[in-house]
């Protein structure tokens, strides 16, 4: 009886999880996202994951065939540092926790970011963070909630004030209430000149305790001395880096930290939706007027960490309001202002981010026994990398969520 029980309830379950029949996709070329161009292939799909890729063949009975025909099949693309909570509330305003929305009005926002996420072709972020993400990224793994695989922070820890000890009970709190990574604050805001806000004491502490609760560690970080501060301390990954000089990106490299600078994308969604953030916290004129001045340096900053020795730059957006759904921006920023090369770029935003997340054992590549997270483009981003725009199909962990000219 219980068997009998359990089996109907697995049955019930699998339409969630991945479709049951094998599904073959074809395309014109395969990025197996670790730099490989294949052609001719078929890659098969079942039970959620690839279970093979080989030369084109016979469709088995019973397999549905999806031929792409002239796009161009990827692995699902990944944002190491995106912001699925924030949002402009129905007034056109950045929302705050002052502004009046509900707990249910936020998450169905923040649903919707997810849903434009994962359409944009990213099937798979992390964000970095909020305390509600933890709901966000179940529902989405168990419920059959359209988003992406979410690896969430939750609330970032930012307390200055705070002595080594309760910065290690912060961490312990944390990883009590769910979160996958600890994000830290080792420097101020942009905004507010983005100088050193933590100890070297501090940043050992909350990165120690991390590393020893088997969490990482992902360190907003500005001035080249936070930078420095974060990678000393055994940080895992540090982020934007905007005042970093060359020797700070070659201990980055001596200590293998990543790291996570952004090409163009957080700074021109800001002066872009200037009239939706003015006038809130540090949204103000000498805000903004840094922000202008970080274009020019983040391309600069890019350039310098793409050509440093051995450093593994990773592929995170800072994607906040008014930027979700367009998260390959900066692959095209990269590329067309930073000169990175195409198949550089989209390695970053898959394998390389797969590895620093720690899954990549599970996806960031076209390889068998993955899963199947894969996404087509029109159009072929190892030669043209504003193809990334116009992703047209997305296949998260087995399952068809976007298909646009599909039968
Ligand atoms: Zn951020």
């Amino acid at each position: 009886m219980m068997v009998r029980l359990l089996v109907a309830l697995a049955a019930c379950a699998a339409p969630l999880a991945a479709q049951d029949a094998p599904t073959v996709l074809r395309a014109a070329r395969v990025l197996d996202g670790r730099g490989a161009v294949l052609t001719d292939v078929d890659i098969v799909v079942q039970g959620g994951r690839i279970t093979r890729l080989g030369p084109r063949g016979q469709v088995p009975p019973g397999a549905r065939l999806v031929d792409l025909g002239d796009r161009t099949l990827l692995p699902g693309l990944i944002d190491a540092h995106a912001h699925p909570a924030w949002y402009f509330n129905r007034q056109g305003r950045l929302h705050t926790t002052r502004d009046g929305d509900t707990p249910v009005q936020s998450m169905l926002a923040e649903t919707a970011n997810a849903y434009a996420t994962l359409m944009a072709g990213f099937t798979t972020i992390q964000s970095v963070g909020d305390a509600a993400d933890v709901d966000l990224r179940d529902w989405i793994a168990t419920q059959g909630l359209p988003g992406p695989r979410i690896l969430t922070s939750l609330d970032p820890i930012v307390e200055p004030q705070a002595t080594p000890d309760s910065l290690r009970s912060l961490v312990r709190a944390r990883q009590a209430h769910g979160a996958d990574l600890i994000k830290i604050f080792a420097s101020a805001s942009i905004r507010d000149g983005g100088g050193l806000t933590m100890t070297d004491a501090q940043l050992k502490a909350l990165c120690g305790e991390a590393r020893a609760l088997g969490l990482r560690t992902v360190v907003h970080a500005q001035s080249d001395e936070s930078v420095r501060a974060a990678t000393l301390a055994g940080c895992t990954q540090v982020e934007h880096g905007i005042y970093v000089q060359q020797s700070s990106l070659d201990t980055m490299a001596a200590h293998g930290t990543y790291f996570d600078p952004q090409c163009g994308l957080v700074f021109h969604n800001y002066l872009d939706n200037r009239a939706h953030y003015a006038g809130i916290g540090n949204y103000n004129d000498a805000g903004f007027a840094a922000m202008e001045r970080a274009i020019p340096l983040a391309v600069a900053d890019m350039r310098m960490a793409l050509a440093a020795r051995g450093l593994r730059v990773l592929y995170g957006t800072d994607a906040v309001a008014g930027a979700e759904g367009r998260n390959a921006e900066d692959l095209v920023c990269r590329v067309h202002d930073a000169g990175e090369a195409p198949m550089h770029a989209i390695v970053a935003a898959t394998s390389l981010n797969a590895e620093a997340l720690g899954m990549g054992n599970r996806i960031g590549a076209i390889a068998l026994g993955l899963e199947a997270d894969i996404i087509a483009t029109d159009g072929d981003p190892s030669s043209d990398i504003t193809a990334v725009r116009r992703v047209s199909f997305v296949m998260k962990g087995g399952r068809i969520v976007k298909y646009e000219g599909g039968r």
